[in-house]
């Protein structure tokens, strides 16, 4: 039977868990985090990949409102520009959210990916808290704003 080690909360808005630990995450190579999902990205990152054309576009209202980015990754037919078979063409230069991906660490939170099939909740993971939040701190501010309020509005509908 698997022990799940704590009993993580869920973000819908974002396909998120939020959770007191890292679980243990070893990557199986399925290529999901390249496809259909939403890639902000931050100065840094337009930096990294400076020389390329074509592979952003603005993020929505919402969007914004959750990560705080202007732009985000283009995908075509639900697959990230840049991605080719299974493979990142410019891996050495992927953005922040592609390093930390299946997490995010915020100032005051642990955020696990809910369709990362490398996560296992029955062990505790090696990974290094202040390197992920390094990695997410293009997102963390509006992201916890986003989650406060979301949070709120939850609670006073089960009070009501
Ligand atoms: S979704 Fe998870 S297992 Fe699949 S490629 Fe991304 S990090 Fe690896
Ligand atoms: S930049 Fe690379 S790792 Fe990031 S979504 Fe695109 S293909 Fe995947």
């Amino acid at each position: 039977m698997i022990q799940v080690l704590h009993t993580p909360v869920l973000i819908p808005e974002i396909g998120m868990l939020v959770s007191d630990t890292l679980p243990h995450h070893s990557c199986r190579r399925c290529g999901r985090c390249c496809t259909s999902k939403l890639v902000p990205l931050y100065s840094k990152d337009l930096d990294r990949l400076d020389g390329f054309k074509g592979f952003y576009l603005p993020t929505t209202a919402q969007e914004r409102e959750i990560t705080g980015a202007e732009c985000k990754m283009k995908m075509v037919k639900s697959r990230c520009v840049f991605l080719e078979g299974r493979r990142c063409t410019v891996y050495d230069r992927r953005p922040d959210t592609c390093r930390r991906h299946p997490f995010i660490v915020t100032g005051r939170r642990i955020l696990v990916s809910t369709a990362c099939p490398g996560i296992d909740w029955s062990r505790k993971g090696d990974g290094c808290l202040p390197y992920y939040k390094g990695l997410s701190s293009g997102i963390s501010e509006s992201l916890d704003q986003f989650i406060d309020v979301r949070t709120k509005i939850r609670s006073r509908r089960t009070r009501l």
